[in-house]
């Protein structure tokens, strides 16, 4: 299956088992904006019970806040949002569609990469076990001439990124020849900057209501109540600030699912240190993060650390993890060292003192800022990708399985009576009952044991309880494991234990 199959089926897996819709779908759905269903929020839900508990549980320094997404609007001055949230973006004049100029070089370098990739593929398949990736790699002559052309129209694009260069990127993209997707012509538009803000009017009367924005990221809420936390809590530099909420961007291309949407949930924490002390925490929090990730157990293959070429203007250092999503590396969570930009600015546009009181010291300063952003949707959809798998069966027949983390699984445990006569059902309904104190645990009565199972399966719960005959004897239940599908027999009163052992949230927390 190729990478763009993988990403249709995980769209109409997601749909049709309960975990995402398209907003407003019955209006023909709303582009780049989606709903999580059932078993999507639960899932949302758990991700984000780890990530929360990970930050301010976790950390004796971190403190956790809920800010509005509506805030004055100078706050977007001070930040840097209203001048310099640009996409550069070009329209074709034939489909009338619009795309990032900088995406389309990006496709167009992916092309590219993927013929690197075949090349490599071919020559595994002739050499078979006496293939030296690394070797074939540097010597192979297309491979080297696409590899080099790679380099030379990725730095080309940086170079204009950074510089702001619209013209450059235009003359790239002809350069290239590359063609719209839609039209097939390269009969282009000049490239432009857009905005990602989206607005709103705040104020019932005409003259008396002011433009205000959708926040485009949470950060933003945490410096404005920088002052707030450090007067009414008792942390002390270094100390962070750890928020979960909505973001809004008016981004140009709506594509690839949930990766990127134009409201959107970010997991965001601001970490306060002392000026001079950020490099040693920005590599701290690197390293955290990455275990953070690793913890998850989707395999550390599937992550890897890029360093940012172009740095954000409120940045001296940054870079991305970045995760194999079914269209490739990309990011899914940024760790940004944002001096004291953003601090700075707002004492600037506040005219409010912003400085920190370092008692140890005796000094006052501004601190500087080490962040780590992770968007939630872009968590969701490295999780969901990597759980969806068909498996043969021994009998050879196939099963759709979600292997989803069994800590983060929207549905803990499924409690099926083998049928509803001779008090099985009301066994059954006993022990729901019990669990559901503790679990998200579901009733399931229809259909044979077989077919339940799979249903079961289709979701990512990790255990099935099935009540028979002999529970009724010896008060014990048949417990079947999702991903082995072995089954156990153990007493009722065991069930709570055994079944806390492999889904709590602390499993994962245990190894961060
Ligand atoms: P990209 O380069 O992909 O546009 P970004 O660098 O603008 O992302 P940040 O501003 O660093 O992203 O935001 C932090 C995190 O928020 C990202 O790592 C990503 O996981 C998430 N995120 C950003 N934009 C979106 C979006 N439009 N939809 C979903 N998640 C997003």
């Amino acid at each position: 299956m190729d990478n763009n199959d993988i990403l249709k089926k995980v769209i109409s897996y997601s749909k049709a088992n309960g975990f995402i819709y398209q907003s407003s779908e019955i209006y023909d759905g709303l582009s780049a904006v989606y709903d999580y269903g059932p078993y999507g929020s639960e899932l949302k839900n758990n991700l984000k019970e780890f990530w929360w508990k990970s930050m301010t549980q976790m950390n004796d320094n971190i403190v956790g806040i809920d800010s509005s997404v509506f805030m004055d609007p100078m706050t977007w001055k001070a930040s840097g949002h209203i001048d310099a949230f640009n996409d550069p973006l070009i329209d074709n004049k034939d489909s009338k569609k619009r795309y990032r100029a900088d995406v389309l070089i990006e496709d167009y370098i992916f092309k590219i990469s993927s013929k690197v990739e075949k090349e490599v593929k071919k020559a595994r398949k002739r050499f078979g076990d006496k293939f030296d990736e690394k070797v074939f790699r540097e010597t192979n002559e297309r491979v080297l001439k696409y590899s080099n052309h790679i380099d030379e129209v990725s730095s080309k694009m940086n170079s204009c990124l950074k510089s702001n260069d619209l013209q450059g990127l235009k003359n790239l993209i002809d350069s290239l020849n590359i063609n719209d997707p839609i039209s097939g012509t390269s009969n282009w538009t000049d490239v432009k900057q857009f905005n990602l803000m989206f607005s709103t009017e705040i104020g019932a009367s005409s003259d008396s209501s002011k433009k205000i924005y959708l926040r485009p990221e949470t950060a933003q809420g945490i410096f404005l109540n920088f002052l707030n936390v450090v007067n009414s809590t008792r942390v002390k530099i270094p100390f962070g600030i750890a928020q979960i909420g909505k973001a809004f961007r008016n981004e140009i291309i709506a594509r690839q699912f949930i990766f990127r949407m134009r409201e959107f949930e970010q997991m965001e924490m601001q970490f306060f240190v002392e000026p001079g002390s950020e490099m040693e925490w920005y590599e701290k929090w690197k390293e955290k993060r990455m275990n953070w990730h690793i913890a998850l157990g989707l395999g550390k293959d599937s992550y890897k650390f890029h360093d940012h070429e172009n740095l954000a203007h409120y940045a001296n250092a940054a870079c991305d993890i970045e995760f194999n999503f079914p269209m490739g590396f990309k990011e899914l969570e940024g760790i940004h060292s944002r001096t004291d930009f953003d601090l700075k600015n707002h004492q600037k546009y506040s005219g409010k003192k912003l400085n920190y009181f370092d008692q140890k010291s005796g000094s006052s300063y501004i601190p500087y800022v080490v962040e780590t952003s992770i968007g939630l949707d872009r968590l969701f959809l490295s999780v969901m990708s990597s759980a969806l798998k068909t498996e043969k069966l021994d009998e050879g027949s196939e099963r759709i399985v979600l292997k989803l983390p069994f800590e983060i699984s929207p549905i803990k445990v499924a409690v099926m009576p083998l049928n509803d006569k001779d008090g099985l059902s009301e066994k059954a309904i006993k022990i729901y009952d019990d669990l559901k104190l503790n679990f998200n645990t579901q009733y399931d009565y229809k259909d044979s044991i077989g077919k339940r199972y799979r249903r079961q399966d289709s979701i990512g719960t990790p255990f099935c309880v099935t009540v028979d005959y002999d529970s009724l004897k010896d008060d014990s239940v048949t417990i079947r494991n999702r991903d082995s599908m072995k089954q156990e027999r153990i007493p009722i009163k065991n069930l709570e234990n055994h079944i806390t052992k492999f889904t709590s949230i602390n499993n994962l927390l245990r190894k961060i």
